[in-house]
């Protein structure tokens, strides 16, 4: 099979990676790619090309497939697929791998998912969706202004603010409704109890009518070691996590997979993609605070790193509607992913640091580092975004993960870099 991915971060790699390892692939290209997508090799020994088109490049990602005869095209962020990459290449009898655009809207208007959950008695926040200012501060005077404000659309991850008290509610209602923030994504917005727990990320793969759930895992979104500094998309994952056993996760994925696949047949929704809930355990039970509708990053380095399926086969079911006759098999090792990012992000960063080590690490067991923002510039890879690598390894338990995965990235040095130290260690 002839296959296309696009994105260009470390999510990607981890695709590009466990899908060039697959007997099925002959030729594989990536769009836009990165260096380290570029070094990847297919079992005949062809080379992974990276072509030069952006993610959210519609037209020349169609005119891209339609050259090479593409028998499958797979998309890693959610922009395209809210754009409607997936209704545009089926409309050109192309076949596509991720959500429609009118499942994409679970992930591109939180208004829509909160509706939704309301109405299949998915268990989530307490919450209200608001198109005027005024009434929007009255409701989080309600909470107490103890609540979280959330932009309608996609806000490139910013678009939500937790908020203590009243004032810095009302502030947060005025910065996405009034001023504008997150331009038209603050036209509406939900405004959600505040609630405490542990979150972790679930995964699930969908066809249309079967759902099969993914291990646990959980992100760190923070910057800085104990959770602290600002929000960012992601510093590091591990999977699987032992705040739920296998027991509770069944019945977690039953209380939101089932409700949820009906509520999309009802409301006439093909879901056929990765549905990536983000979960708050509370004390009251499981609550979902947000849909995503693809692969999480970096969540996907450390699932990938343990599926033992063959990855084409799975996705080719997933856009088919032939996923029930598959089985989701799962490594028993452990996966810990750490990202090692530029000095500053989330914040302004330089670009174009050489990165040194990389080779070292590579002859290290068990152990892959995935690119996410690199380039090569002379012959030489450097730094080419906020995030740079996800330094994954697996282990016969998060410890040992932990340990290998930290090994690796002591072998690594690039001006500035900056990375958690204590990823995985709240499982610990
Ligand atoms: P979202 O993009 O909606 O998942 O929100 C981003 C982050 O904000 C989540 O990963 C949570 O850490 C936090 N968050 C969102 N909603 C809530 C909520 N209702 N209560 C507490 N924290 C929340």
């Amino acid at each position: 099979m002839k296959i296309l991915v696009i994105g260009s971060g470390g999510r990607e790699h981890a695709l590009v990676w466990k899908l060039a390892q697959s007997p099925h692939v002959t030729e594989l290209w990536c769009a836009p790619g990165n260096a380290g997508i570029a070094e990847e090799r297919l079992r005949n020994g062809r080379k992974v090309v990276c072509v030069d088109f952006a993610a959210d490049d519609l037209p020349s990602l169609l005119g891209c497939a339609q050259i090479n005869k593409t028998d499958l095209t797979v998309v890693g962020p959610d922009n395209p697929l809210a754009l409607g990459i997936v209704d545009l290449f089926q409309a050109n009898g192309l076949k596509i791998w991720g959500v429609n655009q009118k499942a994409a809207q679970f992930e591109s208007s939180k208004v829509f998912s909160q509706k939704f959950m309301e109405k299949y008695g998915i268990p989530t926040a307490s919450a209200g969706t608001f198109s005027e200012a005024g009434p929007a501060k009255a409701f989080c005077a309600t909470l107490g202004g103890k609540c979280v404000v959330k932009a309608d659309g996609l806000a490139l991850g910013k678009g939500v603010l937790i908020c203590n008290n009243q004032a810095e509610a009302e502030k947060a209602v005025d910065e996405i409704m009034v001023t504008k923030a997150f331009g038209a994504a603050g036209t509406r917005v939900v405004i959600q109890e505040f609630l405490e727990g542990i979150e972790v990320s679930l995964h699930a793969l969908c066809d249309g009518k079967t759902a099969k759930i993914f291990p646990t895992s959980q992100d760190h979104k923070r910057a800085l070691d104990g959770d602290l500094g600002l929000n960012t998309g992601g510093m590091g994952t591990y999977s699987p996590t032992p705040f739920l056993t296998d027991a509770q996760l069944a019945e977690v994925a039953k209380k939101i997979l089932d409700p949820f696949m009906r509520g999309c047949v009802a409301e006439g929704i093909d879901y056929r993609g990765i549905l990536y809930p983000g979960v708050m355990l509370t004390k009251n039970g499981p609550k979902i605070l947000e849909f995503n509708a693809r692969f999480g990053d970096p969540e996907t380095q450390v699932y990938l790193t343990r599926l033992e399926n063959d990855l084409v086969e799975l996705l080719d079911a997933s856009a088919s509607g032939t996923l029930a006759k598959h089985e989701l098999k799962w490594k028993s090792e452990a996966s810990v992913c750490v990202i090692m990012a530029s000095g500053g992000y989330p914040g302004n960063y330089p670009k174009g640091k050489p990165i040194l080590g990389l080779a070292e690490a590579t002859k290290l067991p068990h152990t892959k580092v995935f690119h996410a923002g690199t380039a090569l510039k002379d012959g030489q890879i450097v730094t080419n975004g906020g995030r740079v690598l996800g330094v994954t390894a697996l282990g016969k338990d998060l410890r040992a993960a932990q340990a290998a995965a930290y090994a690796a990235v002591e072998t690594i040095q690039f001006e500035g870099a900056h990375f958690r130290r204590d990823i995985a260690a709240k499982a610990l």
